[in-house]
């Protein structure tokens, strides 16, 4: 079987969306294009005393925006097509809801599974050092942020090592994704999923569309399929299940876990820690072959794991009404091209996961201000609504008690303007790209496309380089 190249896929993506704006052909092929990409092999001492070799990347697709802003992932399958595929993706997700950063991603090939914690962070630190070395990372260059199979402890790393080496007022924000005690900012590891919840509301709200496919309106009783129950997939099924969804399946590597009346994922979350698989799970029903439950029966399904899940070969077989891309690039474009034929609504990865890096730009703004969201203004803002209770309850004779003082006049803290924030990209985003689909007769995912394209394409005009 040939290799699959990511890259190319995401160029078919692009080169759909393209054919309808009437923009130059040279300006088309400088957005696509990767602008630079860092490959680096160094050693690692292992605890046993052996040496291996490493291999880890760095991809800035478009410096059309600056910084550059993308994950960093740990994984055996990372190669340079992969880390470039990811960056553009990057590129068009900043785009889509209006992050002002250029497309970038790492990654580097190893199975974390497989090491200590004390090997990985000699890796992470290796890894920072390297990106250093080649002004491959920093706060107004390029700004890296957890991704699978790495998380606010590698993060913690890369910034220490950062911090120890470059003297700078600003270098709390040269990563995202952080610890809240080293910088980072409430919200951000729930952020994914969160906005895969207001992206799937979103378009489960829209009664017309949901009459299309069969479905009622609303998340309420939605019967949903997660693979992956990582950061991403836990997320989105725990504030899907909490708007009253209902989780029936989660696939993972080793099986996958069905259970018609919802998983409890809290629970499969701490087996799936503690054994590191979900086999022996005392609850539902095993499915031993766990990428078959892509091809079962519900209305919401979320590969949040990794790419190319669903392809010419399986799409055929896919038995939901509605897949929410948690993954980037979890669908190969023939795979689309089936799934559109079969009328399941697509709500695409360069939308639904940009939740992520919504709020890593949050945070990034939080480290360069030096100053916590709300720490300036709550106490007024709960001072003035004291006010106006007291005011109304003058006018009215009306009485209000101590709990509705609280409740009413509490003022913002930072995870209500995050999530404030957040849910208010999302919405907005996901009007945006249904009216453009609405407006070119085309599907969500060619919607988005032409929304980054134009806005891209914006940025390198206005830089005089195409005028
Ligand atoms: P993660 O490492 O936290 O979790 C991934 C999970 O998927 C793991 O539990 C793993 O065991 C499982 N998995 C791997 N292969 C699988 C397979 N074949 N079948 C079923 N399960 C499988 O990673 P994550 O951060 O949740 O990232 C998942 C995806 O979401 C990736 O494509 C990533 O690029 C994308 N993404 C992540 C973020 C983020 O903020 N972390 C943001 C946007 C997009």
């Amino acid at each position: 079987m040939a290799a699959y190249q990511f890259f190319k896929q995401v160029n078919k993506n692009f080169d759909r969306a393209a054919g309808y704006l009437e923009i130059p052909k040279g300006l088309l092929s400088q957005i696509k294009a990767c602008n630079s990409t860092y490959h680096v092999s160094f050693p690692l001492r292992r605890d046993d005393g052996s040496v291996e070799v490493l291999h880890g990347w760095r991809s800035a697709h478009s410096t059309h925006k600056m910084p550059t802003k993308g994950g960093i992932r740990y994984a055996l399958e990372v190669n340079e097509d992969e880390v470039t595929a990811l960056a553009a993706l990057m590129t068009y997700k900043c785009a889509v809801v209006s992050v002002p950063f250029g497309g970038a991603k790492g990654g580097i090939r190893i199975n974390p599974s497989q090491y200590s914690a004390a090997e990985i962070e000699r890796v992470t630190r290796r890894f920072t050092f390297e990106l250093i070395k080649k002004n491959f990372i920093g706060p107004g260059l390029d700004v890296p942020a957890p991704d699978y199979g790495s998380s606010s402890r590698e993060m913690a790393w890369i910034l220490d090592t950062y911090q120890s080496m470059v003297d700078s007022l600003d270098s709390e924000g040269c990563v995202t994704g952080k610890p809240i005690e080293q910088g980072g900012i409430s919200g951000r590891t729930e952020a994914t999923g969160r906005g895969i919840y207001f992206g799937l509301r979103e378009a489960c709200d829209n009664k017309e569309d949901m009459e299309a496919l069969g479905l009622t309106t609303g998340l309420e009783g939605k019967k949903v399929i997660v693979q992956g129950l990582g950061n991403v997939g836990y997320y989105a099924a725990k504030y899907l299940r909490d708007a009253g969804a209902i989780i029936i399946g989660v696939a993972e590597v080793h099986g996958g876990i069905y259970e018609e009346k919802g998983v409890d994922i809290e629970k499969l979350r701490d087996h799936l820690r503690e054994t590191g698989s979900i086999r022996e799970y005392s609850e539902g029903r095993f499915i031993e072959e766990s990428a078959g439950m892509l091809e079962m029966e519900c209305d919401i399904l979320i590969p949040a794991a990794l790419e190319n899940q669903i392809t010419a070969e399986n799409a055929g077989r896919v038995n939901a009404r509605i897949i929410g891309e948690g993954a980037n690039g979890p669908l190969s474009s023939e795979a689309d091209a089936i799934l559109l034929e079969k009328n399941i609504l697509i709500v695409p990865d360069i939308y639904l996961n940009a939740g992520g890096v919504t709020v890593s730009y949050f945070e990034w703004i939080k480290n360069l201000s030096h100053i916590r969201f709300g720490r300036m203004d709550r106490r007024y803002e709960e001072n003035a609504m004291s006010r106006l209770l007291n005011a109304i309850e003058g006018l009215t004779g009306e009485q209000f008690s101590d709990d509705d003082f609280k409740r009413i006049g509490k003022g913002p803290d930072e995870r209500d303007i995050v999530d404030s924030g957040l849910e208010d990209t999302m919405v907005m985003a996901y009007h945006m790209l249904h009216e453009t689909a609405g407006k070119f007769q085309t599907d969500l995912r060619t919607a988005a496309y032409i929304s980054a394209i134009k806005k891209v394409a914006v940025s390198y005009e206005q830089m005089g380089i195409f005028p």
